[in-house]
Formats: structure tokens, C-alpha cells, sequence
């Protein structure tokens, strides 16, 4: 039969109940593995005095903290599934995900009472539960599992099959869908990423990204978590403060992951040429394509950064670049973990030649059973077991992956396929250049040409020609961006991808290719 779910939590409670679990910054607090146990449990007692048994869900409209790890952890004793919102979403968009997932229960932060009552209203949930950091003890949250304290929750028998998260996935292209996260994949992910990123016990890794994402939550939190380590929790993420935690010998952090943009910042932060990133041995970056002065500026002050693939669908790591080989293939973002295979796929369904771009498909224990509700998206989805991720990619000879671009963002210019990435990275180049992003807009003459979306560094300035003759020589004519249009910043998602569907509405409007 199925594998059976174990408890991280309550093994290491047992075993090393004074080591630190998880440390808030702010304000500072320090769990222990022996408090997140009692607090998982006091919250798994709280959640089944509420009815919310086996199979119900609850969610969670929050800041980073230690909230995350209570909830996930107390779902994983009771069966409870835990729903993470993002926080930065409009009410309505929330309202959309709250309709899909109807929790029972909504935990929400005080910052967020007016949202969560008329969400509640609107969505008809049971109960809300509100965490207000400022009133210590005092917090309903707190008092809610203070109440419990002593009490033992009735354990549920869940196997790797259980769901315990649905994560929305960030939506950059799209409606959000709940992917379902089990048990087993979380495990999976905690082998396949934690051991090439050297998690283990004396682990200390600082967490930015935000925890309703997989990126915040399995990269590296979970796996360290599973390993016994510290996550250090940064309640939302400046470029300053996580250079200046990073720097700090009483911190101890050993681990860092981020998507391109907190490296981006920090990298372009006045502090970051004197930050002792000395104690720093795994920096981890995925989730959207890394510009290579990004990894270049980074590898310049020591700090080699880790490629890796992945997606909210596969929890999320499928591929990753080894340290030893992360200067030889710089730009690629590796080869397939231990425990997913991968294969790129062209048109006609065959296997890619080398240096051949097709679409990527993984398979492993640690790729979603599906969509929350959505048996026709987890239909289209898949290919037997195969999970067709929407991206461009490419293998080399030795057997290396690249990702080329997102398919939908991909435009053809003159029958010619242009993949935005290889050109961003050229207009990255450019002194004055702090953000960069192309977009195909329609063109009479070709069918679509590029549009080089810039945002200056502080006091510079930057026009057409410029940037035209800076691509001269660099890019094949068909990829060379045709105009340029300067904005104050790029628009980004939570976890700090380019939403290119926003910048297609701004410069192309209604003629906009159709994007769904
Ligand atoms: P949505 O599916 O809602 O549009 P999303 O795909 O951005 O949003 P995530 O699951 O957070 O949501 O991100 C996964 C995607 O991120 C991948 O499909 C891929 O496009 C991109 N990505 C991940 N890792 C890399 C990488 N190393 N290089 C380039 N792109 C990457
Ligand atoms: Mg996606």
C-alpha cells in the first residue's frame, strides 16, 4: 500500500527538542523543535474542536511566519488541508480562490481583518481566526492555542497520497489553479533538492520569498525542516535587511534562495560589495529565467549561485546545476534531480536532438496528483505521466538543460521564434539598464517584433538607438527589439516574477495575441 506520512516535527521534538526550528525576525522570536510541536498540535486540537476533520481545508491569508509551519504541520496530524493565499491578490481574485478551495476556517493576519470579514461574507466561510503579532500572547491566534495547551489531537492515519496543500499557482499567465500538494511530494522534495543543496541539521537558511509559494515554503524551508535545520523567517522581503542578515555572524545563515529579483536587488543594493558573504555555502535561484550579470555579479564576490527548475505542480524542484559545473554551464539550470526524469518534446511528440528547443515534460513522485476541481486543466496537463510544463527548453550534448522561455511568452518575428530571455540578457548588459523585459507586439510588416520594456538605475537616462546599437552584432537581426518604452518599474507578481500579461495589456492592448 501507500507509504505512510511521518511527523518531521514530532520526531525532532523527541530527539532534539531544545534545537531551533524557526526564527521569526520580526518581531524576534525563537521555536524551538519542541514549540512548533506543541504549537502544530495545539492548532491540530483547535482545528478539530472547530469540526475541521480529515479532508477540510483552512486557510491562510498571512505574512511570513511561523503561522505557515503551525498550520501545515497541524494538517499534517488531522488531514486538514491547508490553503495558502497570497496576500497581495485583490479581493475579488481572492474571492475566486476561496469559491474553489470553501474553507472552513480562514486565519488571517490583523492587517488583513477588513479583507478577511468581507471574504468571509462573500464566500460564506465558517469561521475566522485572527493572528495580531503586535498583541503578543494576547493575539486571538495565540490565545486560541493556548487554550489548547496540554490537549492531544485525535492523529488521522494519512499516507503520501493525502493531500496536506493547495497552492494557487502565482498566476503569471494566467486564472490561478490550485495545484494539489500530498504528503509524498513534500517528501520527495526534501530528498531531491535537499541533498544537492546540502541541507542537513546544522542548516540555517534565511527564507524571503513568501511562504504561500513554493518557492518560499519548499525551497529550502521544508526540506530543512524535515532535516532538523533552522529557517530563519523574513516577514517580507528588502534587499538591505537580507544583505545585512546574511552578514551577520550571530545569524549564522548557510542557505539562501530566491528567484532572480531579491538576487537582483541585493546585487544592485549599495551595502552588497561590503557584505561578508563568507558563511554562505548554498545559494539557490529558479523560478523564472536568471539573467546571467545577475549570476555573474554574484559569482564575482564568491557566491556561485545554484540554477534549478521548477514548479509550484512539482514542489517544486525537477532539475538542478551542480556547484562543480555552475561556472562550465553557466546559464543552464542542470540536470534532472535524483527522483524526476525529464525530456524535451517537439511538435510531433518525438524526443528533441541535441540543442534542439521543445517543450519540457518531467515525471517523479514529486508532480502533482492534479488540479483542485479541475479535472479538464489536470487532464490537459498531463501526458500519461508526464507533465507538460508550458516551457521552451533545450538539452545539450553533455546532457545539460536549458530553459529557452515560457511558450506563451515566445513570439515570431518574420517566421523566425524569438524567446525573450536571450534577449534580456543582452539588454541587461547595458549600464543603465536595472530591469528588462521584451514583449511581441503585432507588426504589419513581420507579424510581431520585440518591445524592450526598460526600467534606469537612480539618475540615468537611455534611448532607441542606444539600445539598438548596443544589440548590433550580439543578436540576429529578427531578435533585435524594434522600439523601446521606459517605465518606473517592471510589473511583478509576488514572488517577484515579470508579469508579462500586464505589460502585453499596457503597450498592446486590445490587439493583444490571445493569452489564456
Ligand atoms: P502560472 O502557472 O499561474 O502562470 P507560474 O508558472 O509563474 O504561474 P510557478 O509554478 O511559481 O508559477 O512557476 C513555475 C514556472 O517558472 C515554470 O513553469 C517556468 O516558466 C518558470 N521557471 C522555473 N524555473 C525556471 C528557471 N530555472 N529558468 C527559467 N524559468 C523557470
Ligand atoms: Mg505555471
Amino acid at each position: 500500500g501507500p507509504v505512510r506520512a511521518y511527523d518531521w516535527i514530532g520526531h525532532h521534538a523527541a530527539n532534539r527538542p531544545g534545537k531551533e526550528a524557526v526564527r521569526e525576525l520580526s518581531p524576534r522570536k525563537h521555536h524551538s523543535y519542541a514549540d512548533l510541536d506543541r504549537r502544530a498540535e495545539a492548532l491540530a486540537v483547535h482545528l478539530q474542536s472547530q469540526g475541521i476533520g480529515r479532508g477540510a481545508r483552512v486557510a491562510l491569508l498571512a505574512h511570513n511566519g511561523v503561522e505557515y509551519f503551525d498550520l501545515q504541520f497541524a494538517c499534517g496530524r488531522t488531514g486538514g488541508i491547508a490553503v495558502l493565499l497570497n496576500w497581495r491578490l485583490t479581493a475579488t481574485e481572492l474571492e475566486y480562490i476561496l469559491n474553489d478551495s470553501a474553507p472552513l476556517l480562514l486565519i488571517h493576519d490583523v492587517e488583513f481583518t477588513a479583507t478577511a470579514q468581507d471574504l468571509q461574507q462573500r464566500c460564506g466561510i465558517r469561521h475566522l481566526l485572527c493572528i495580531d503579532k503586535g498583541r503578543g500572547a494576547a493575539s486571538a491566534y495565540e490565545a486560541a492555542l493556548a487554550a489548547q495547551a496540554g490537549q492531544v489531537a485525535r492523529r488521522e492515519v494519512l499516507t503520501h497520497d493525502d493531500v496536506v496543500t493547495i497552492m494557487y499557482t502565482s498566476g503569471t499567465t494566467g486564472h490561478p489553479k490550485g495545484a494539489m500538494i500530498t504528503h509524498g511530494m513534500n517528501f520527495w522534495n526534501c530528498t531531491n533538492l535537499g541533498t544537492p543543496a546540502g541541507v542537513g541539521m546544522k542548516t540555517v537558511h534565511l527564507s524571503v520569498l513568501p511562504l504561500f509559494h513554493t518557492g518560499g515554503l519548499n525551497c529550502y524551508s521544508n526540506p530543512v525542516l524535515h532535516a532538523g535545520g533552522t529557517v530563519v523567517v523574513m516577514r517580507t522581503f528588502d534587499p538591505g535587511a537580507a544583505l545585512r542578515v546574511i552578514g551577520d555572524v550571530a545569524e549564522g545563515i548557510t542557505h539562501f534562495f530566491g528567484v532572480p529579483a531579491p538576487y537582483q536587488f541585493m546585487l544592485q543594493h549599495p551595502e552588497f560589495a561590503t557584505t561578508d558573504l563568507s558563511r554562505l555555502q548554498s545559494a539557490g535561484v529558479g523560478g523564472a529565467p536568471c539573467a546571467l550579470p545577475i549570476l555573474q555579479g554574484w559569482g564575482s564576490r564568491g557566491v556561485h549561485l545554484m540554477q534549478g527548475f521548477g514548479m509550484t505542480e512539482t514542489s517544486p524542484a525537477c532539475i538542478f546545476l551542480d556547484p562543480a559545473d555552475a561556472q562550465r554551464k553557466l546559464g543552464s539550470t542542470g540536470k534532472p534531480l535524483l527522483h524526476t526524469e525529464a525530456r524535451i518534446v517537439n511538435d510531433a511528440g518525438a524526443d528533441c536532438g541535441p540543442d534542439e528547443i521543445g517543450e519540457l515534460w518531467v515525471a517523479g513522485p514529486n508532480i502533482t496528483p492534479g488540479y483542485w476541481n479541475r479535472p479538464d486543466a489536470t487532464a490537459g496537463a498531463f501526458e500519461g505521466r508526464w507533465l507538460k510544463t508550458g516551457d521552451a527548453a533545450r538539452m545539450d550534448s553533455e546532457g545539460f538543460f536549458y530553459i529557452v522561455d515560457r511558450w506563451k511568452d515566445m513570439y515570431i518575428s518574420g517566421g523566425e521564434n524569438v524567446y525573450p530571455a536571450e534577449v534580456e540578457n543582452v539588454l541587461y548588459q547595458l549600464p543603465q539598464v536595472a530591469e528588462a523585459a521584451i514583449i511581441g507586439v503585432p507588426s504589419d510588416k513581420w507579424g510581431e517584433v520585440g518591445l524592450a520594456v526598460l526600467a534606469l538605475k537612480p539618475g540615468q537616462t537611455l534611448d532607441r538607438d542606444t539600445v539598438l546599437a548596443h544589440c548590433q552584432g550580439k543578436l540576429a537581426r529578427f531578435k533585435i527589439p524594434t522600439d523601446i518604452a521606459i517605465v518606473p518599474a517592471l510589473p511583478r507578481n509576488a514572488t517577484g516574477k515579470v508579469l508579462k500579461r500586464e505589460l502585453r495589456k499596457q503597450f498592446v492592448g486590445s490587439n493583444a495575441p490571445a493569452i489564456t
